[in-house]
């Protein structure tokens, strides 16, 4: 997103979806979900502000512009289509999910996002496909069962 950093990208991310299902936004909400202190979402909306993303009223919260909207939605849906993406190849845990994919959804390229876009609408559309290979990688688990699969920890 032009110049975002990581964290202003989780933090529209995270106003998108308060505002999906609020309307609203507030500083407090945010910066208890985010663990970050009041002062510093407080930065990061004016920094949003400044780039036309949000609209925020000291007493009424913030809102986002049709952009902000548009950016938001942009984010929330990387990420829904990266965690099906990791959830198709057969990784289970959701909390290890969600953390992989906020390590990853910031460094792909758009190329490379089309590329999981595509395949994600491909396996959705073929369930057989998918069902052969989650019986295809159980058989091969249990043959590569090795006890240094893991030789880093
Ligand atoms: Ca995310």
């Amino acid at each position: 997103m032009d110049g975002c950093s990581v964290s202003m990208e989780d933090f529209l991310e995270k106003i998108y979806e308060t505002v999906e299902r609020k309307g609203y936004a507030r500083v407090a909400d945010l910066a208890a979900q985010l663990r970050l202190k009041p002062p510093t979402v407080t930065r990061m909306v004016q920094k949003l502000g400044d780039r036309g993303l949000v609209h925020y009223e000291r007493y009424r919260g913030l809102t986002l512009t049709p952009r902000g909207t548009a950016v938001g939605r942009f984010l929330s849906e990387r990420h829904a289509v990266l965690e099906e993406f990791l959830r198709l190849l057969g990784c289970a845990d959701p909390a290890t999910v969600y953390r992989d994919v906020e390590g990853i959804e910031h460094h792909l390229s758009p190329d490379t996002l089309a590329c999981v876009r595509r395949f994600v609408a491909f396996a959705r559309q073929n369930p057989e496909w998918v069902a052969a290979y989650r019986r295809s990688s159980v058989d091969q688990d249990q043959a590569a069962a090795s006890p240094v699969s893991q030789p880093w920890g």
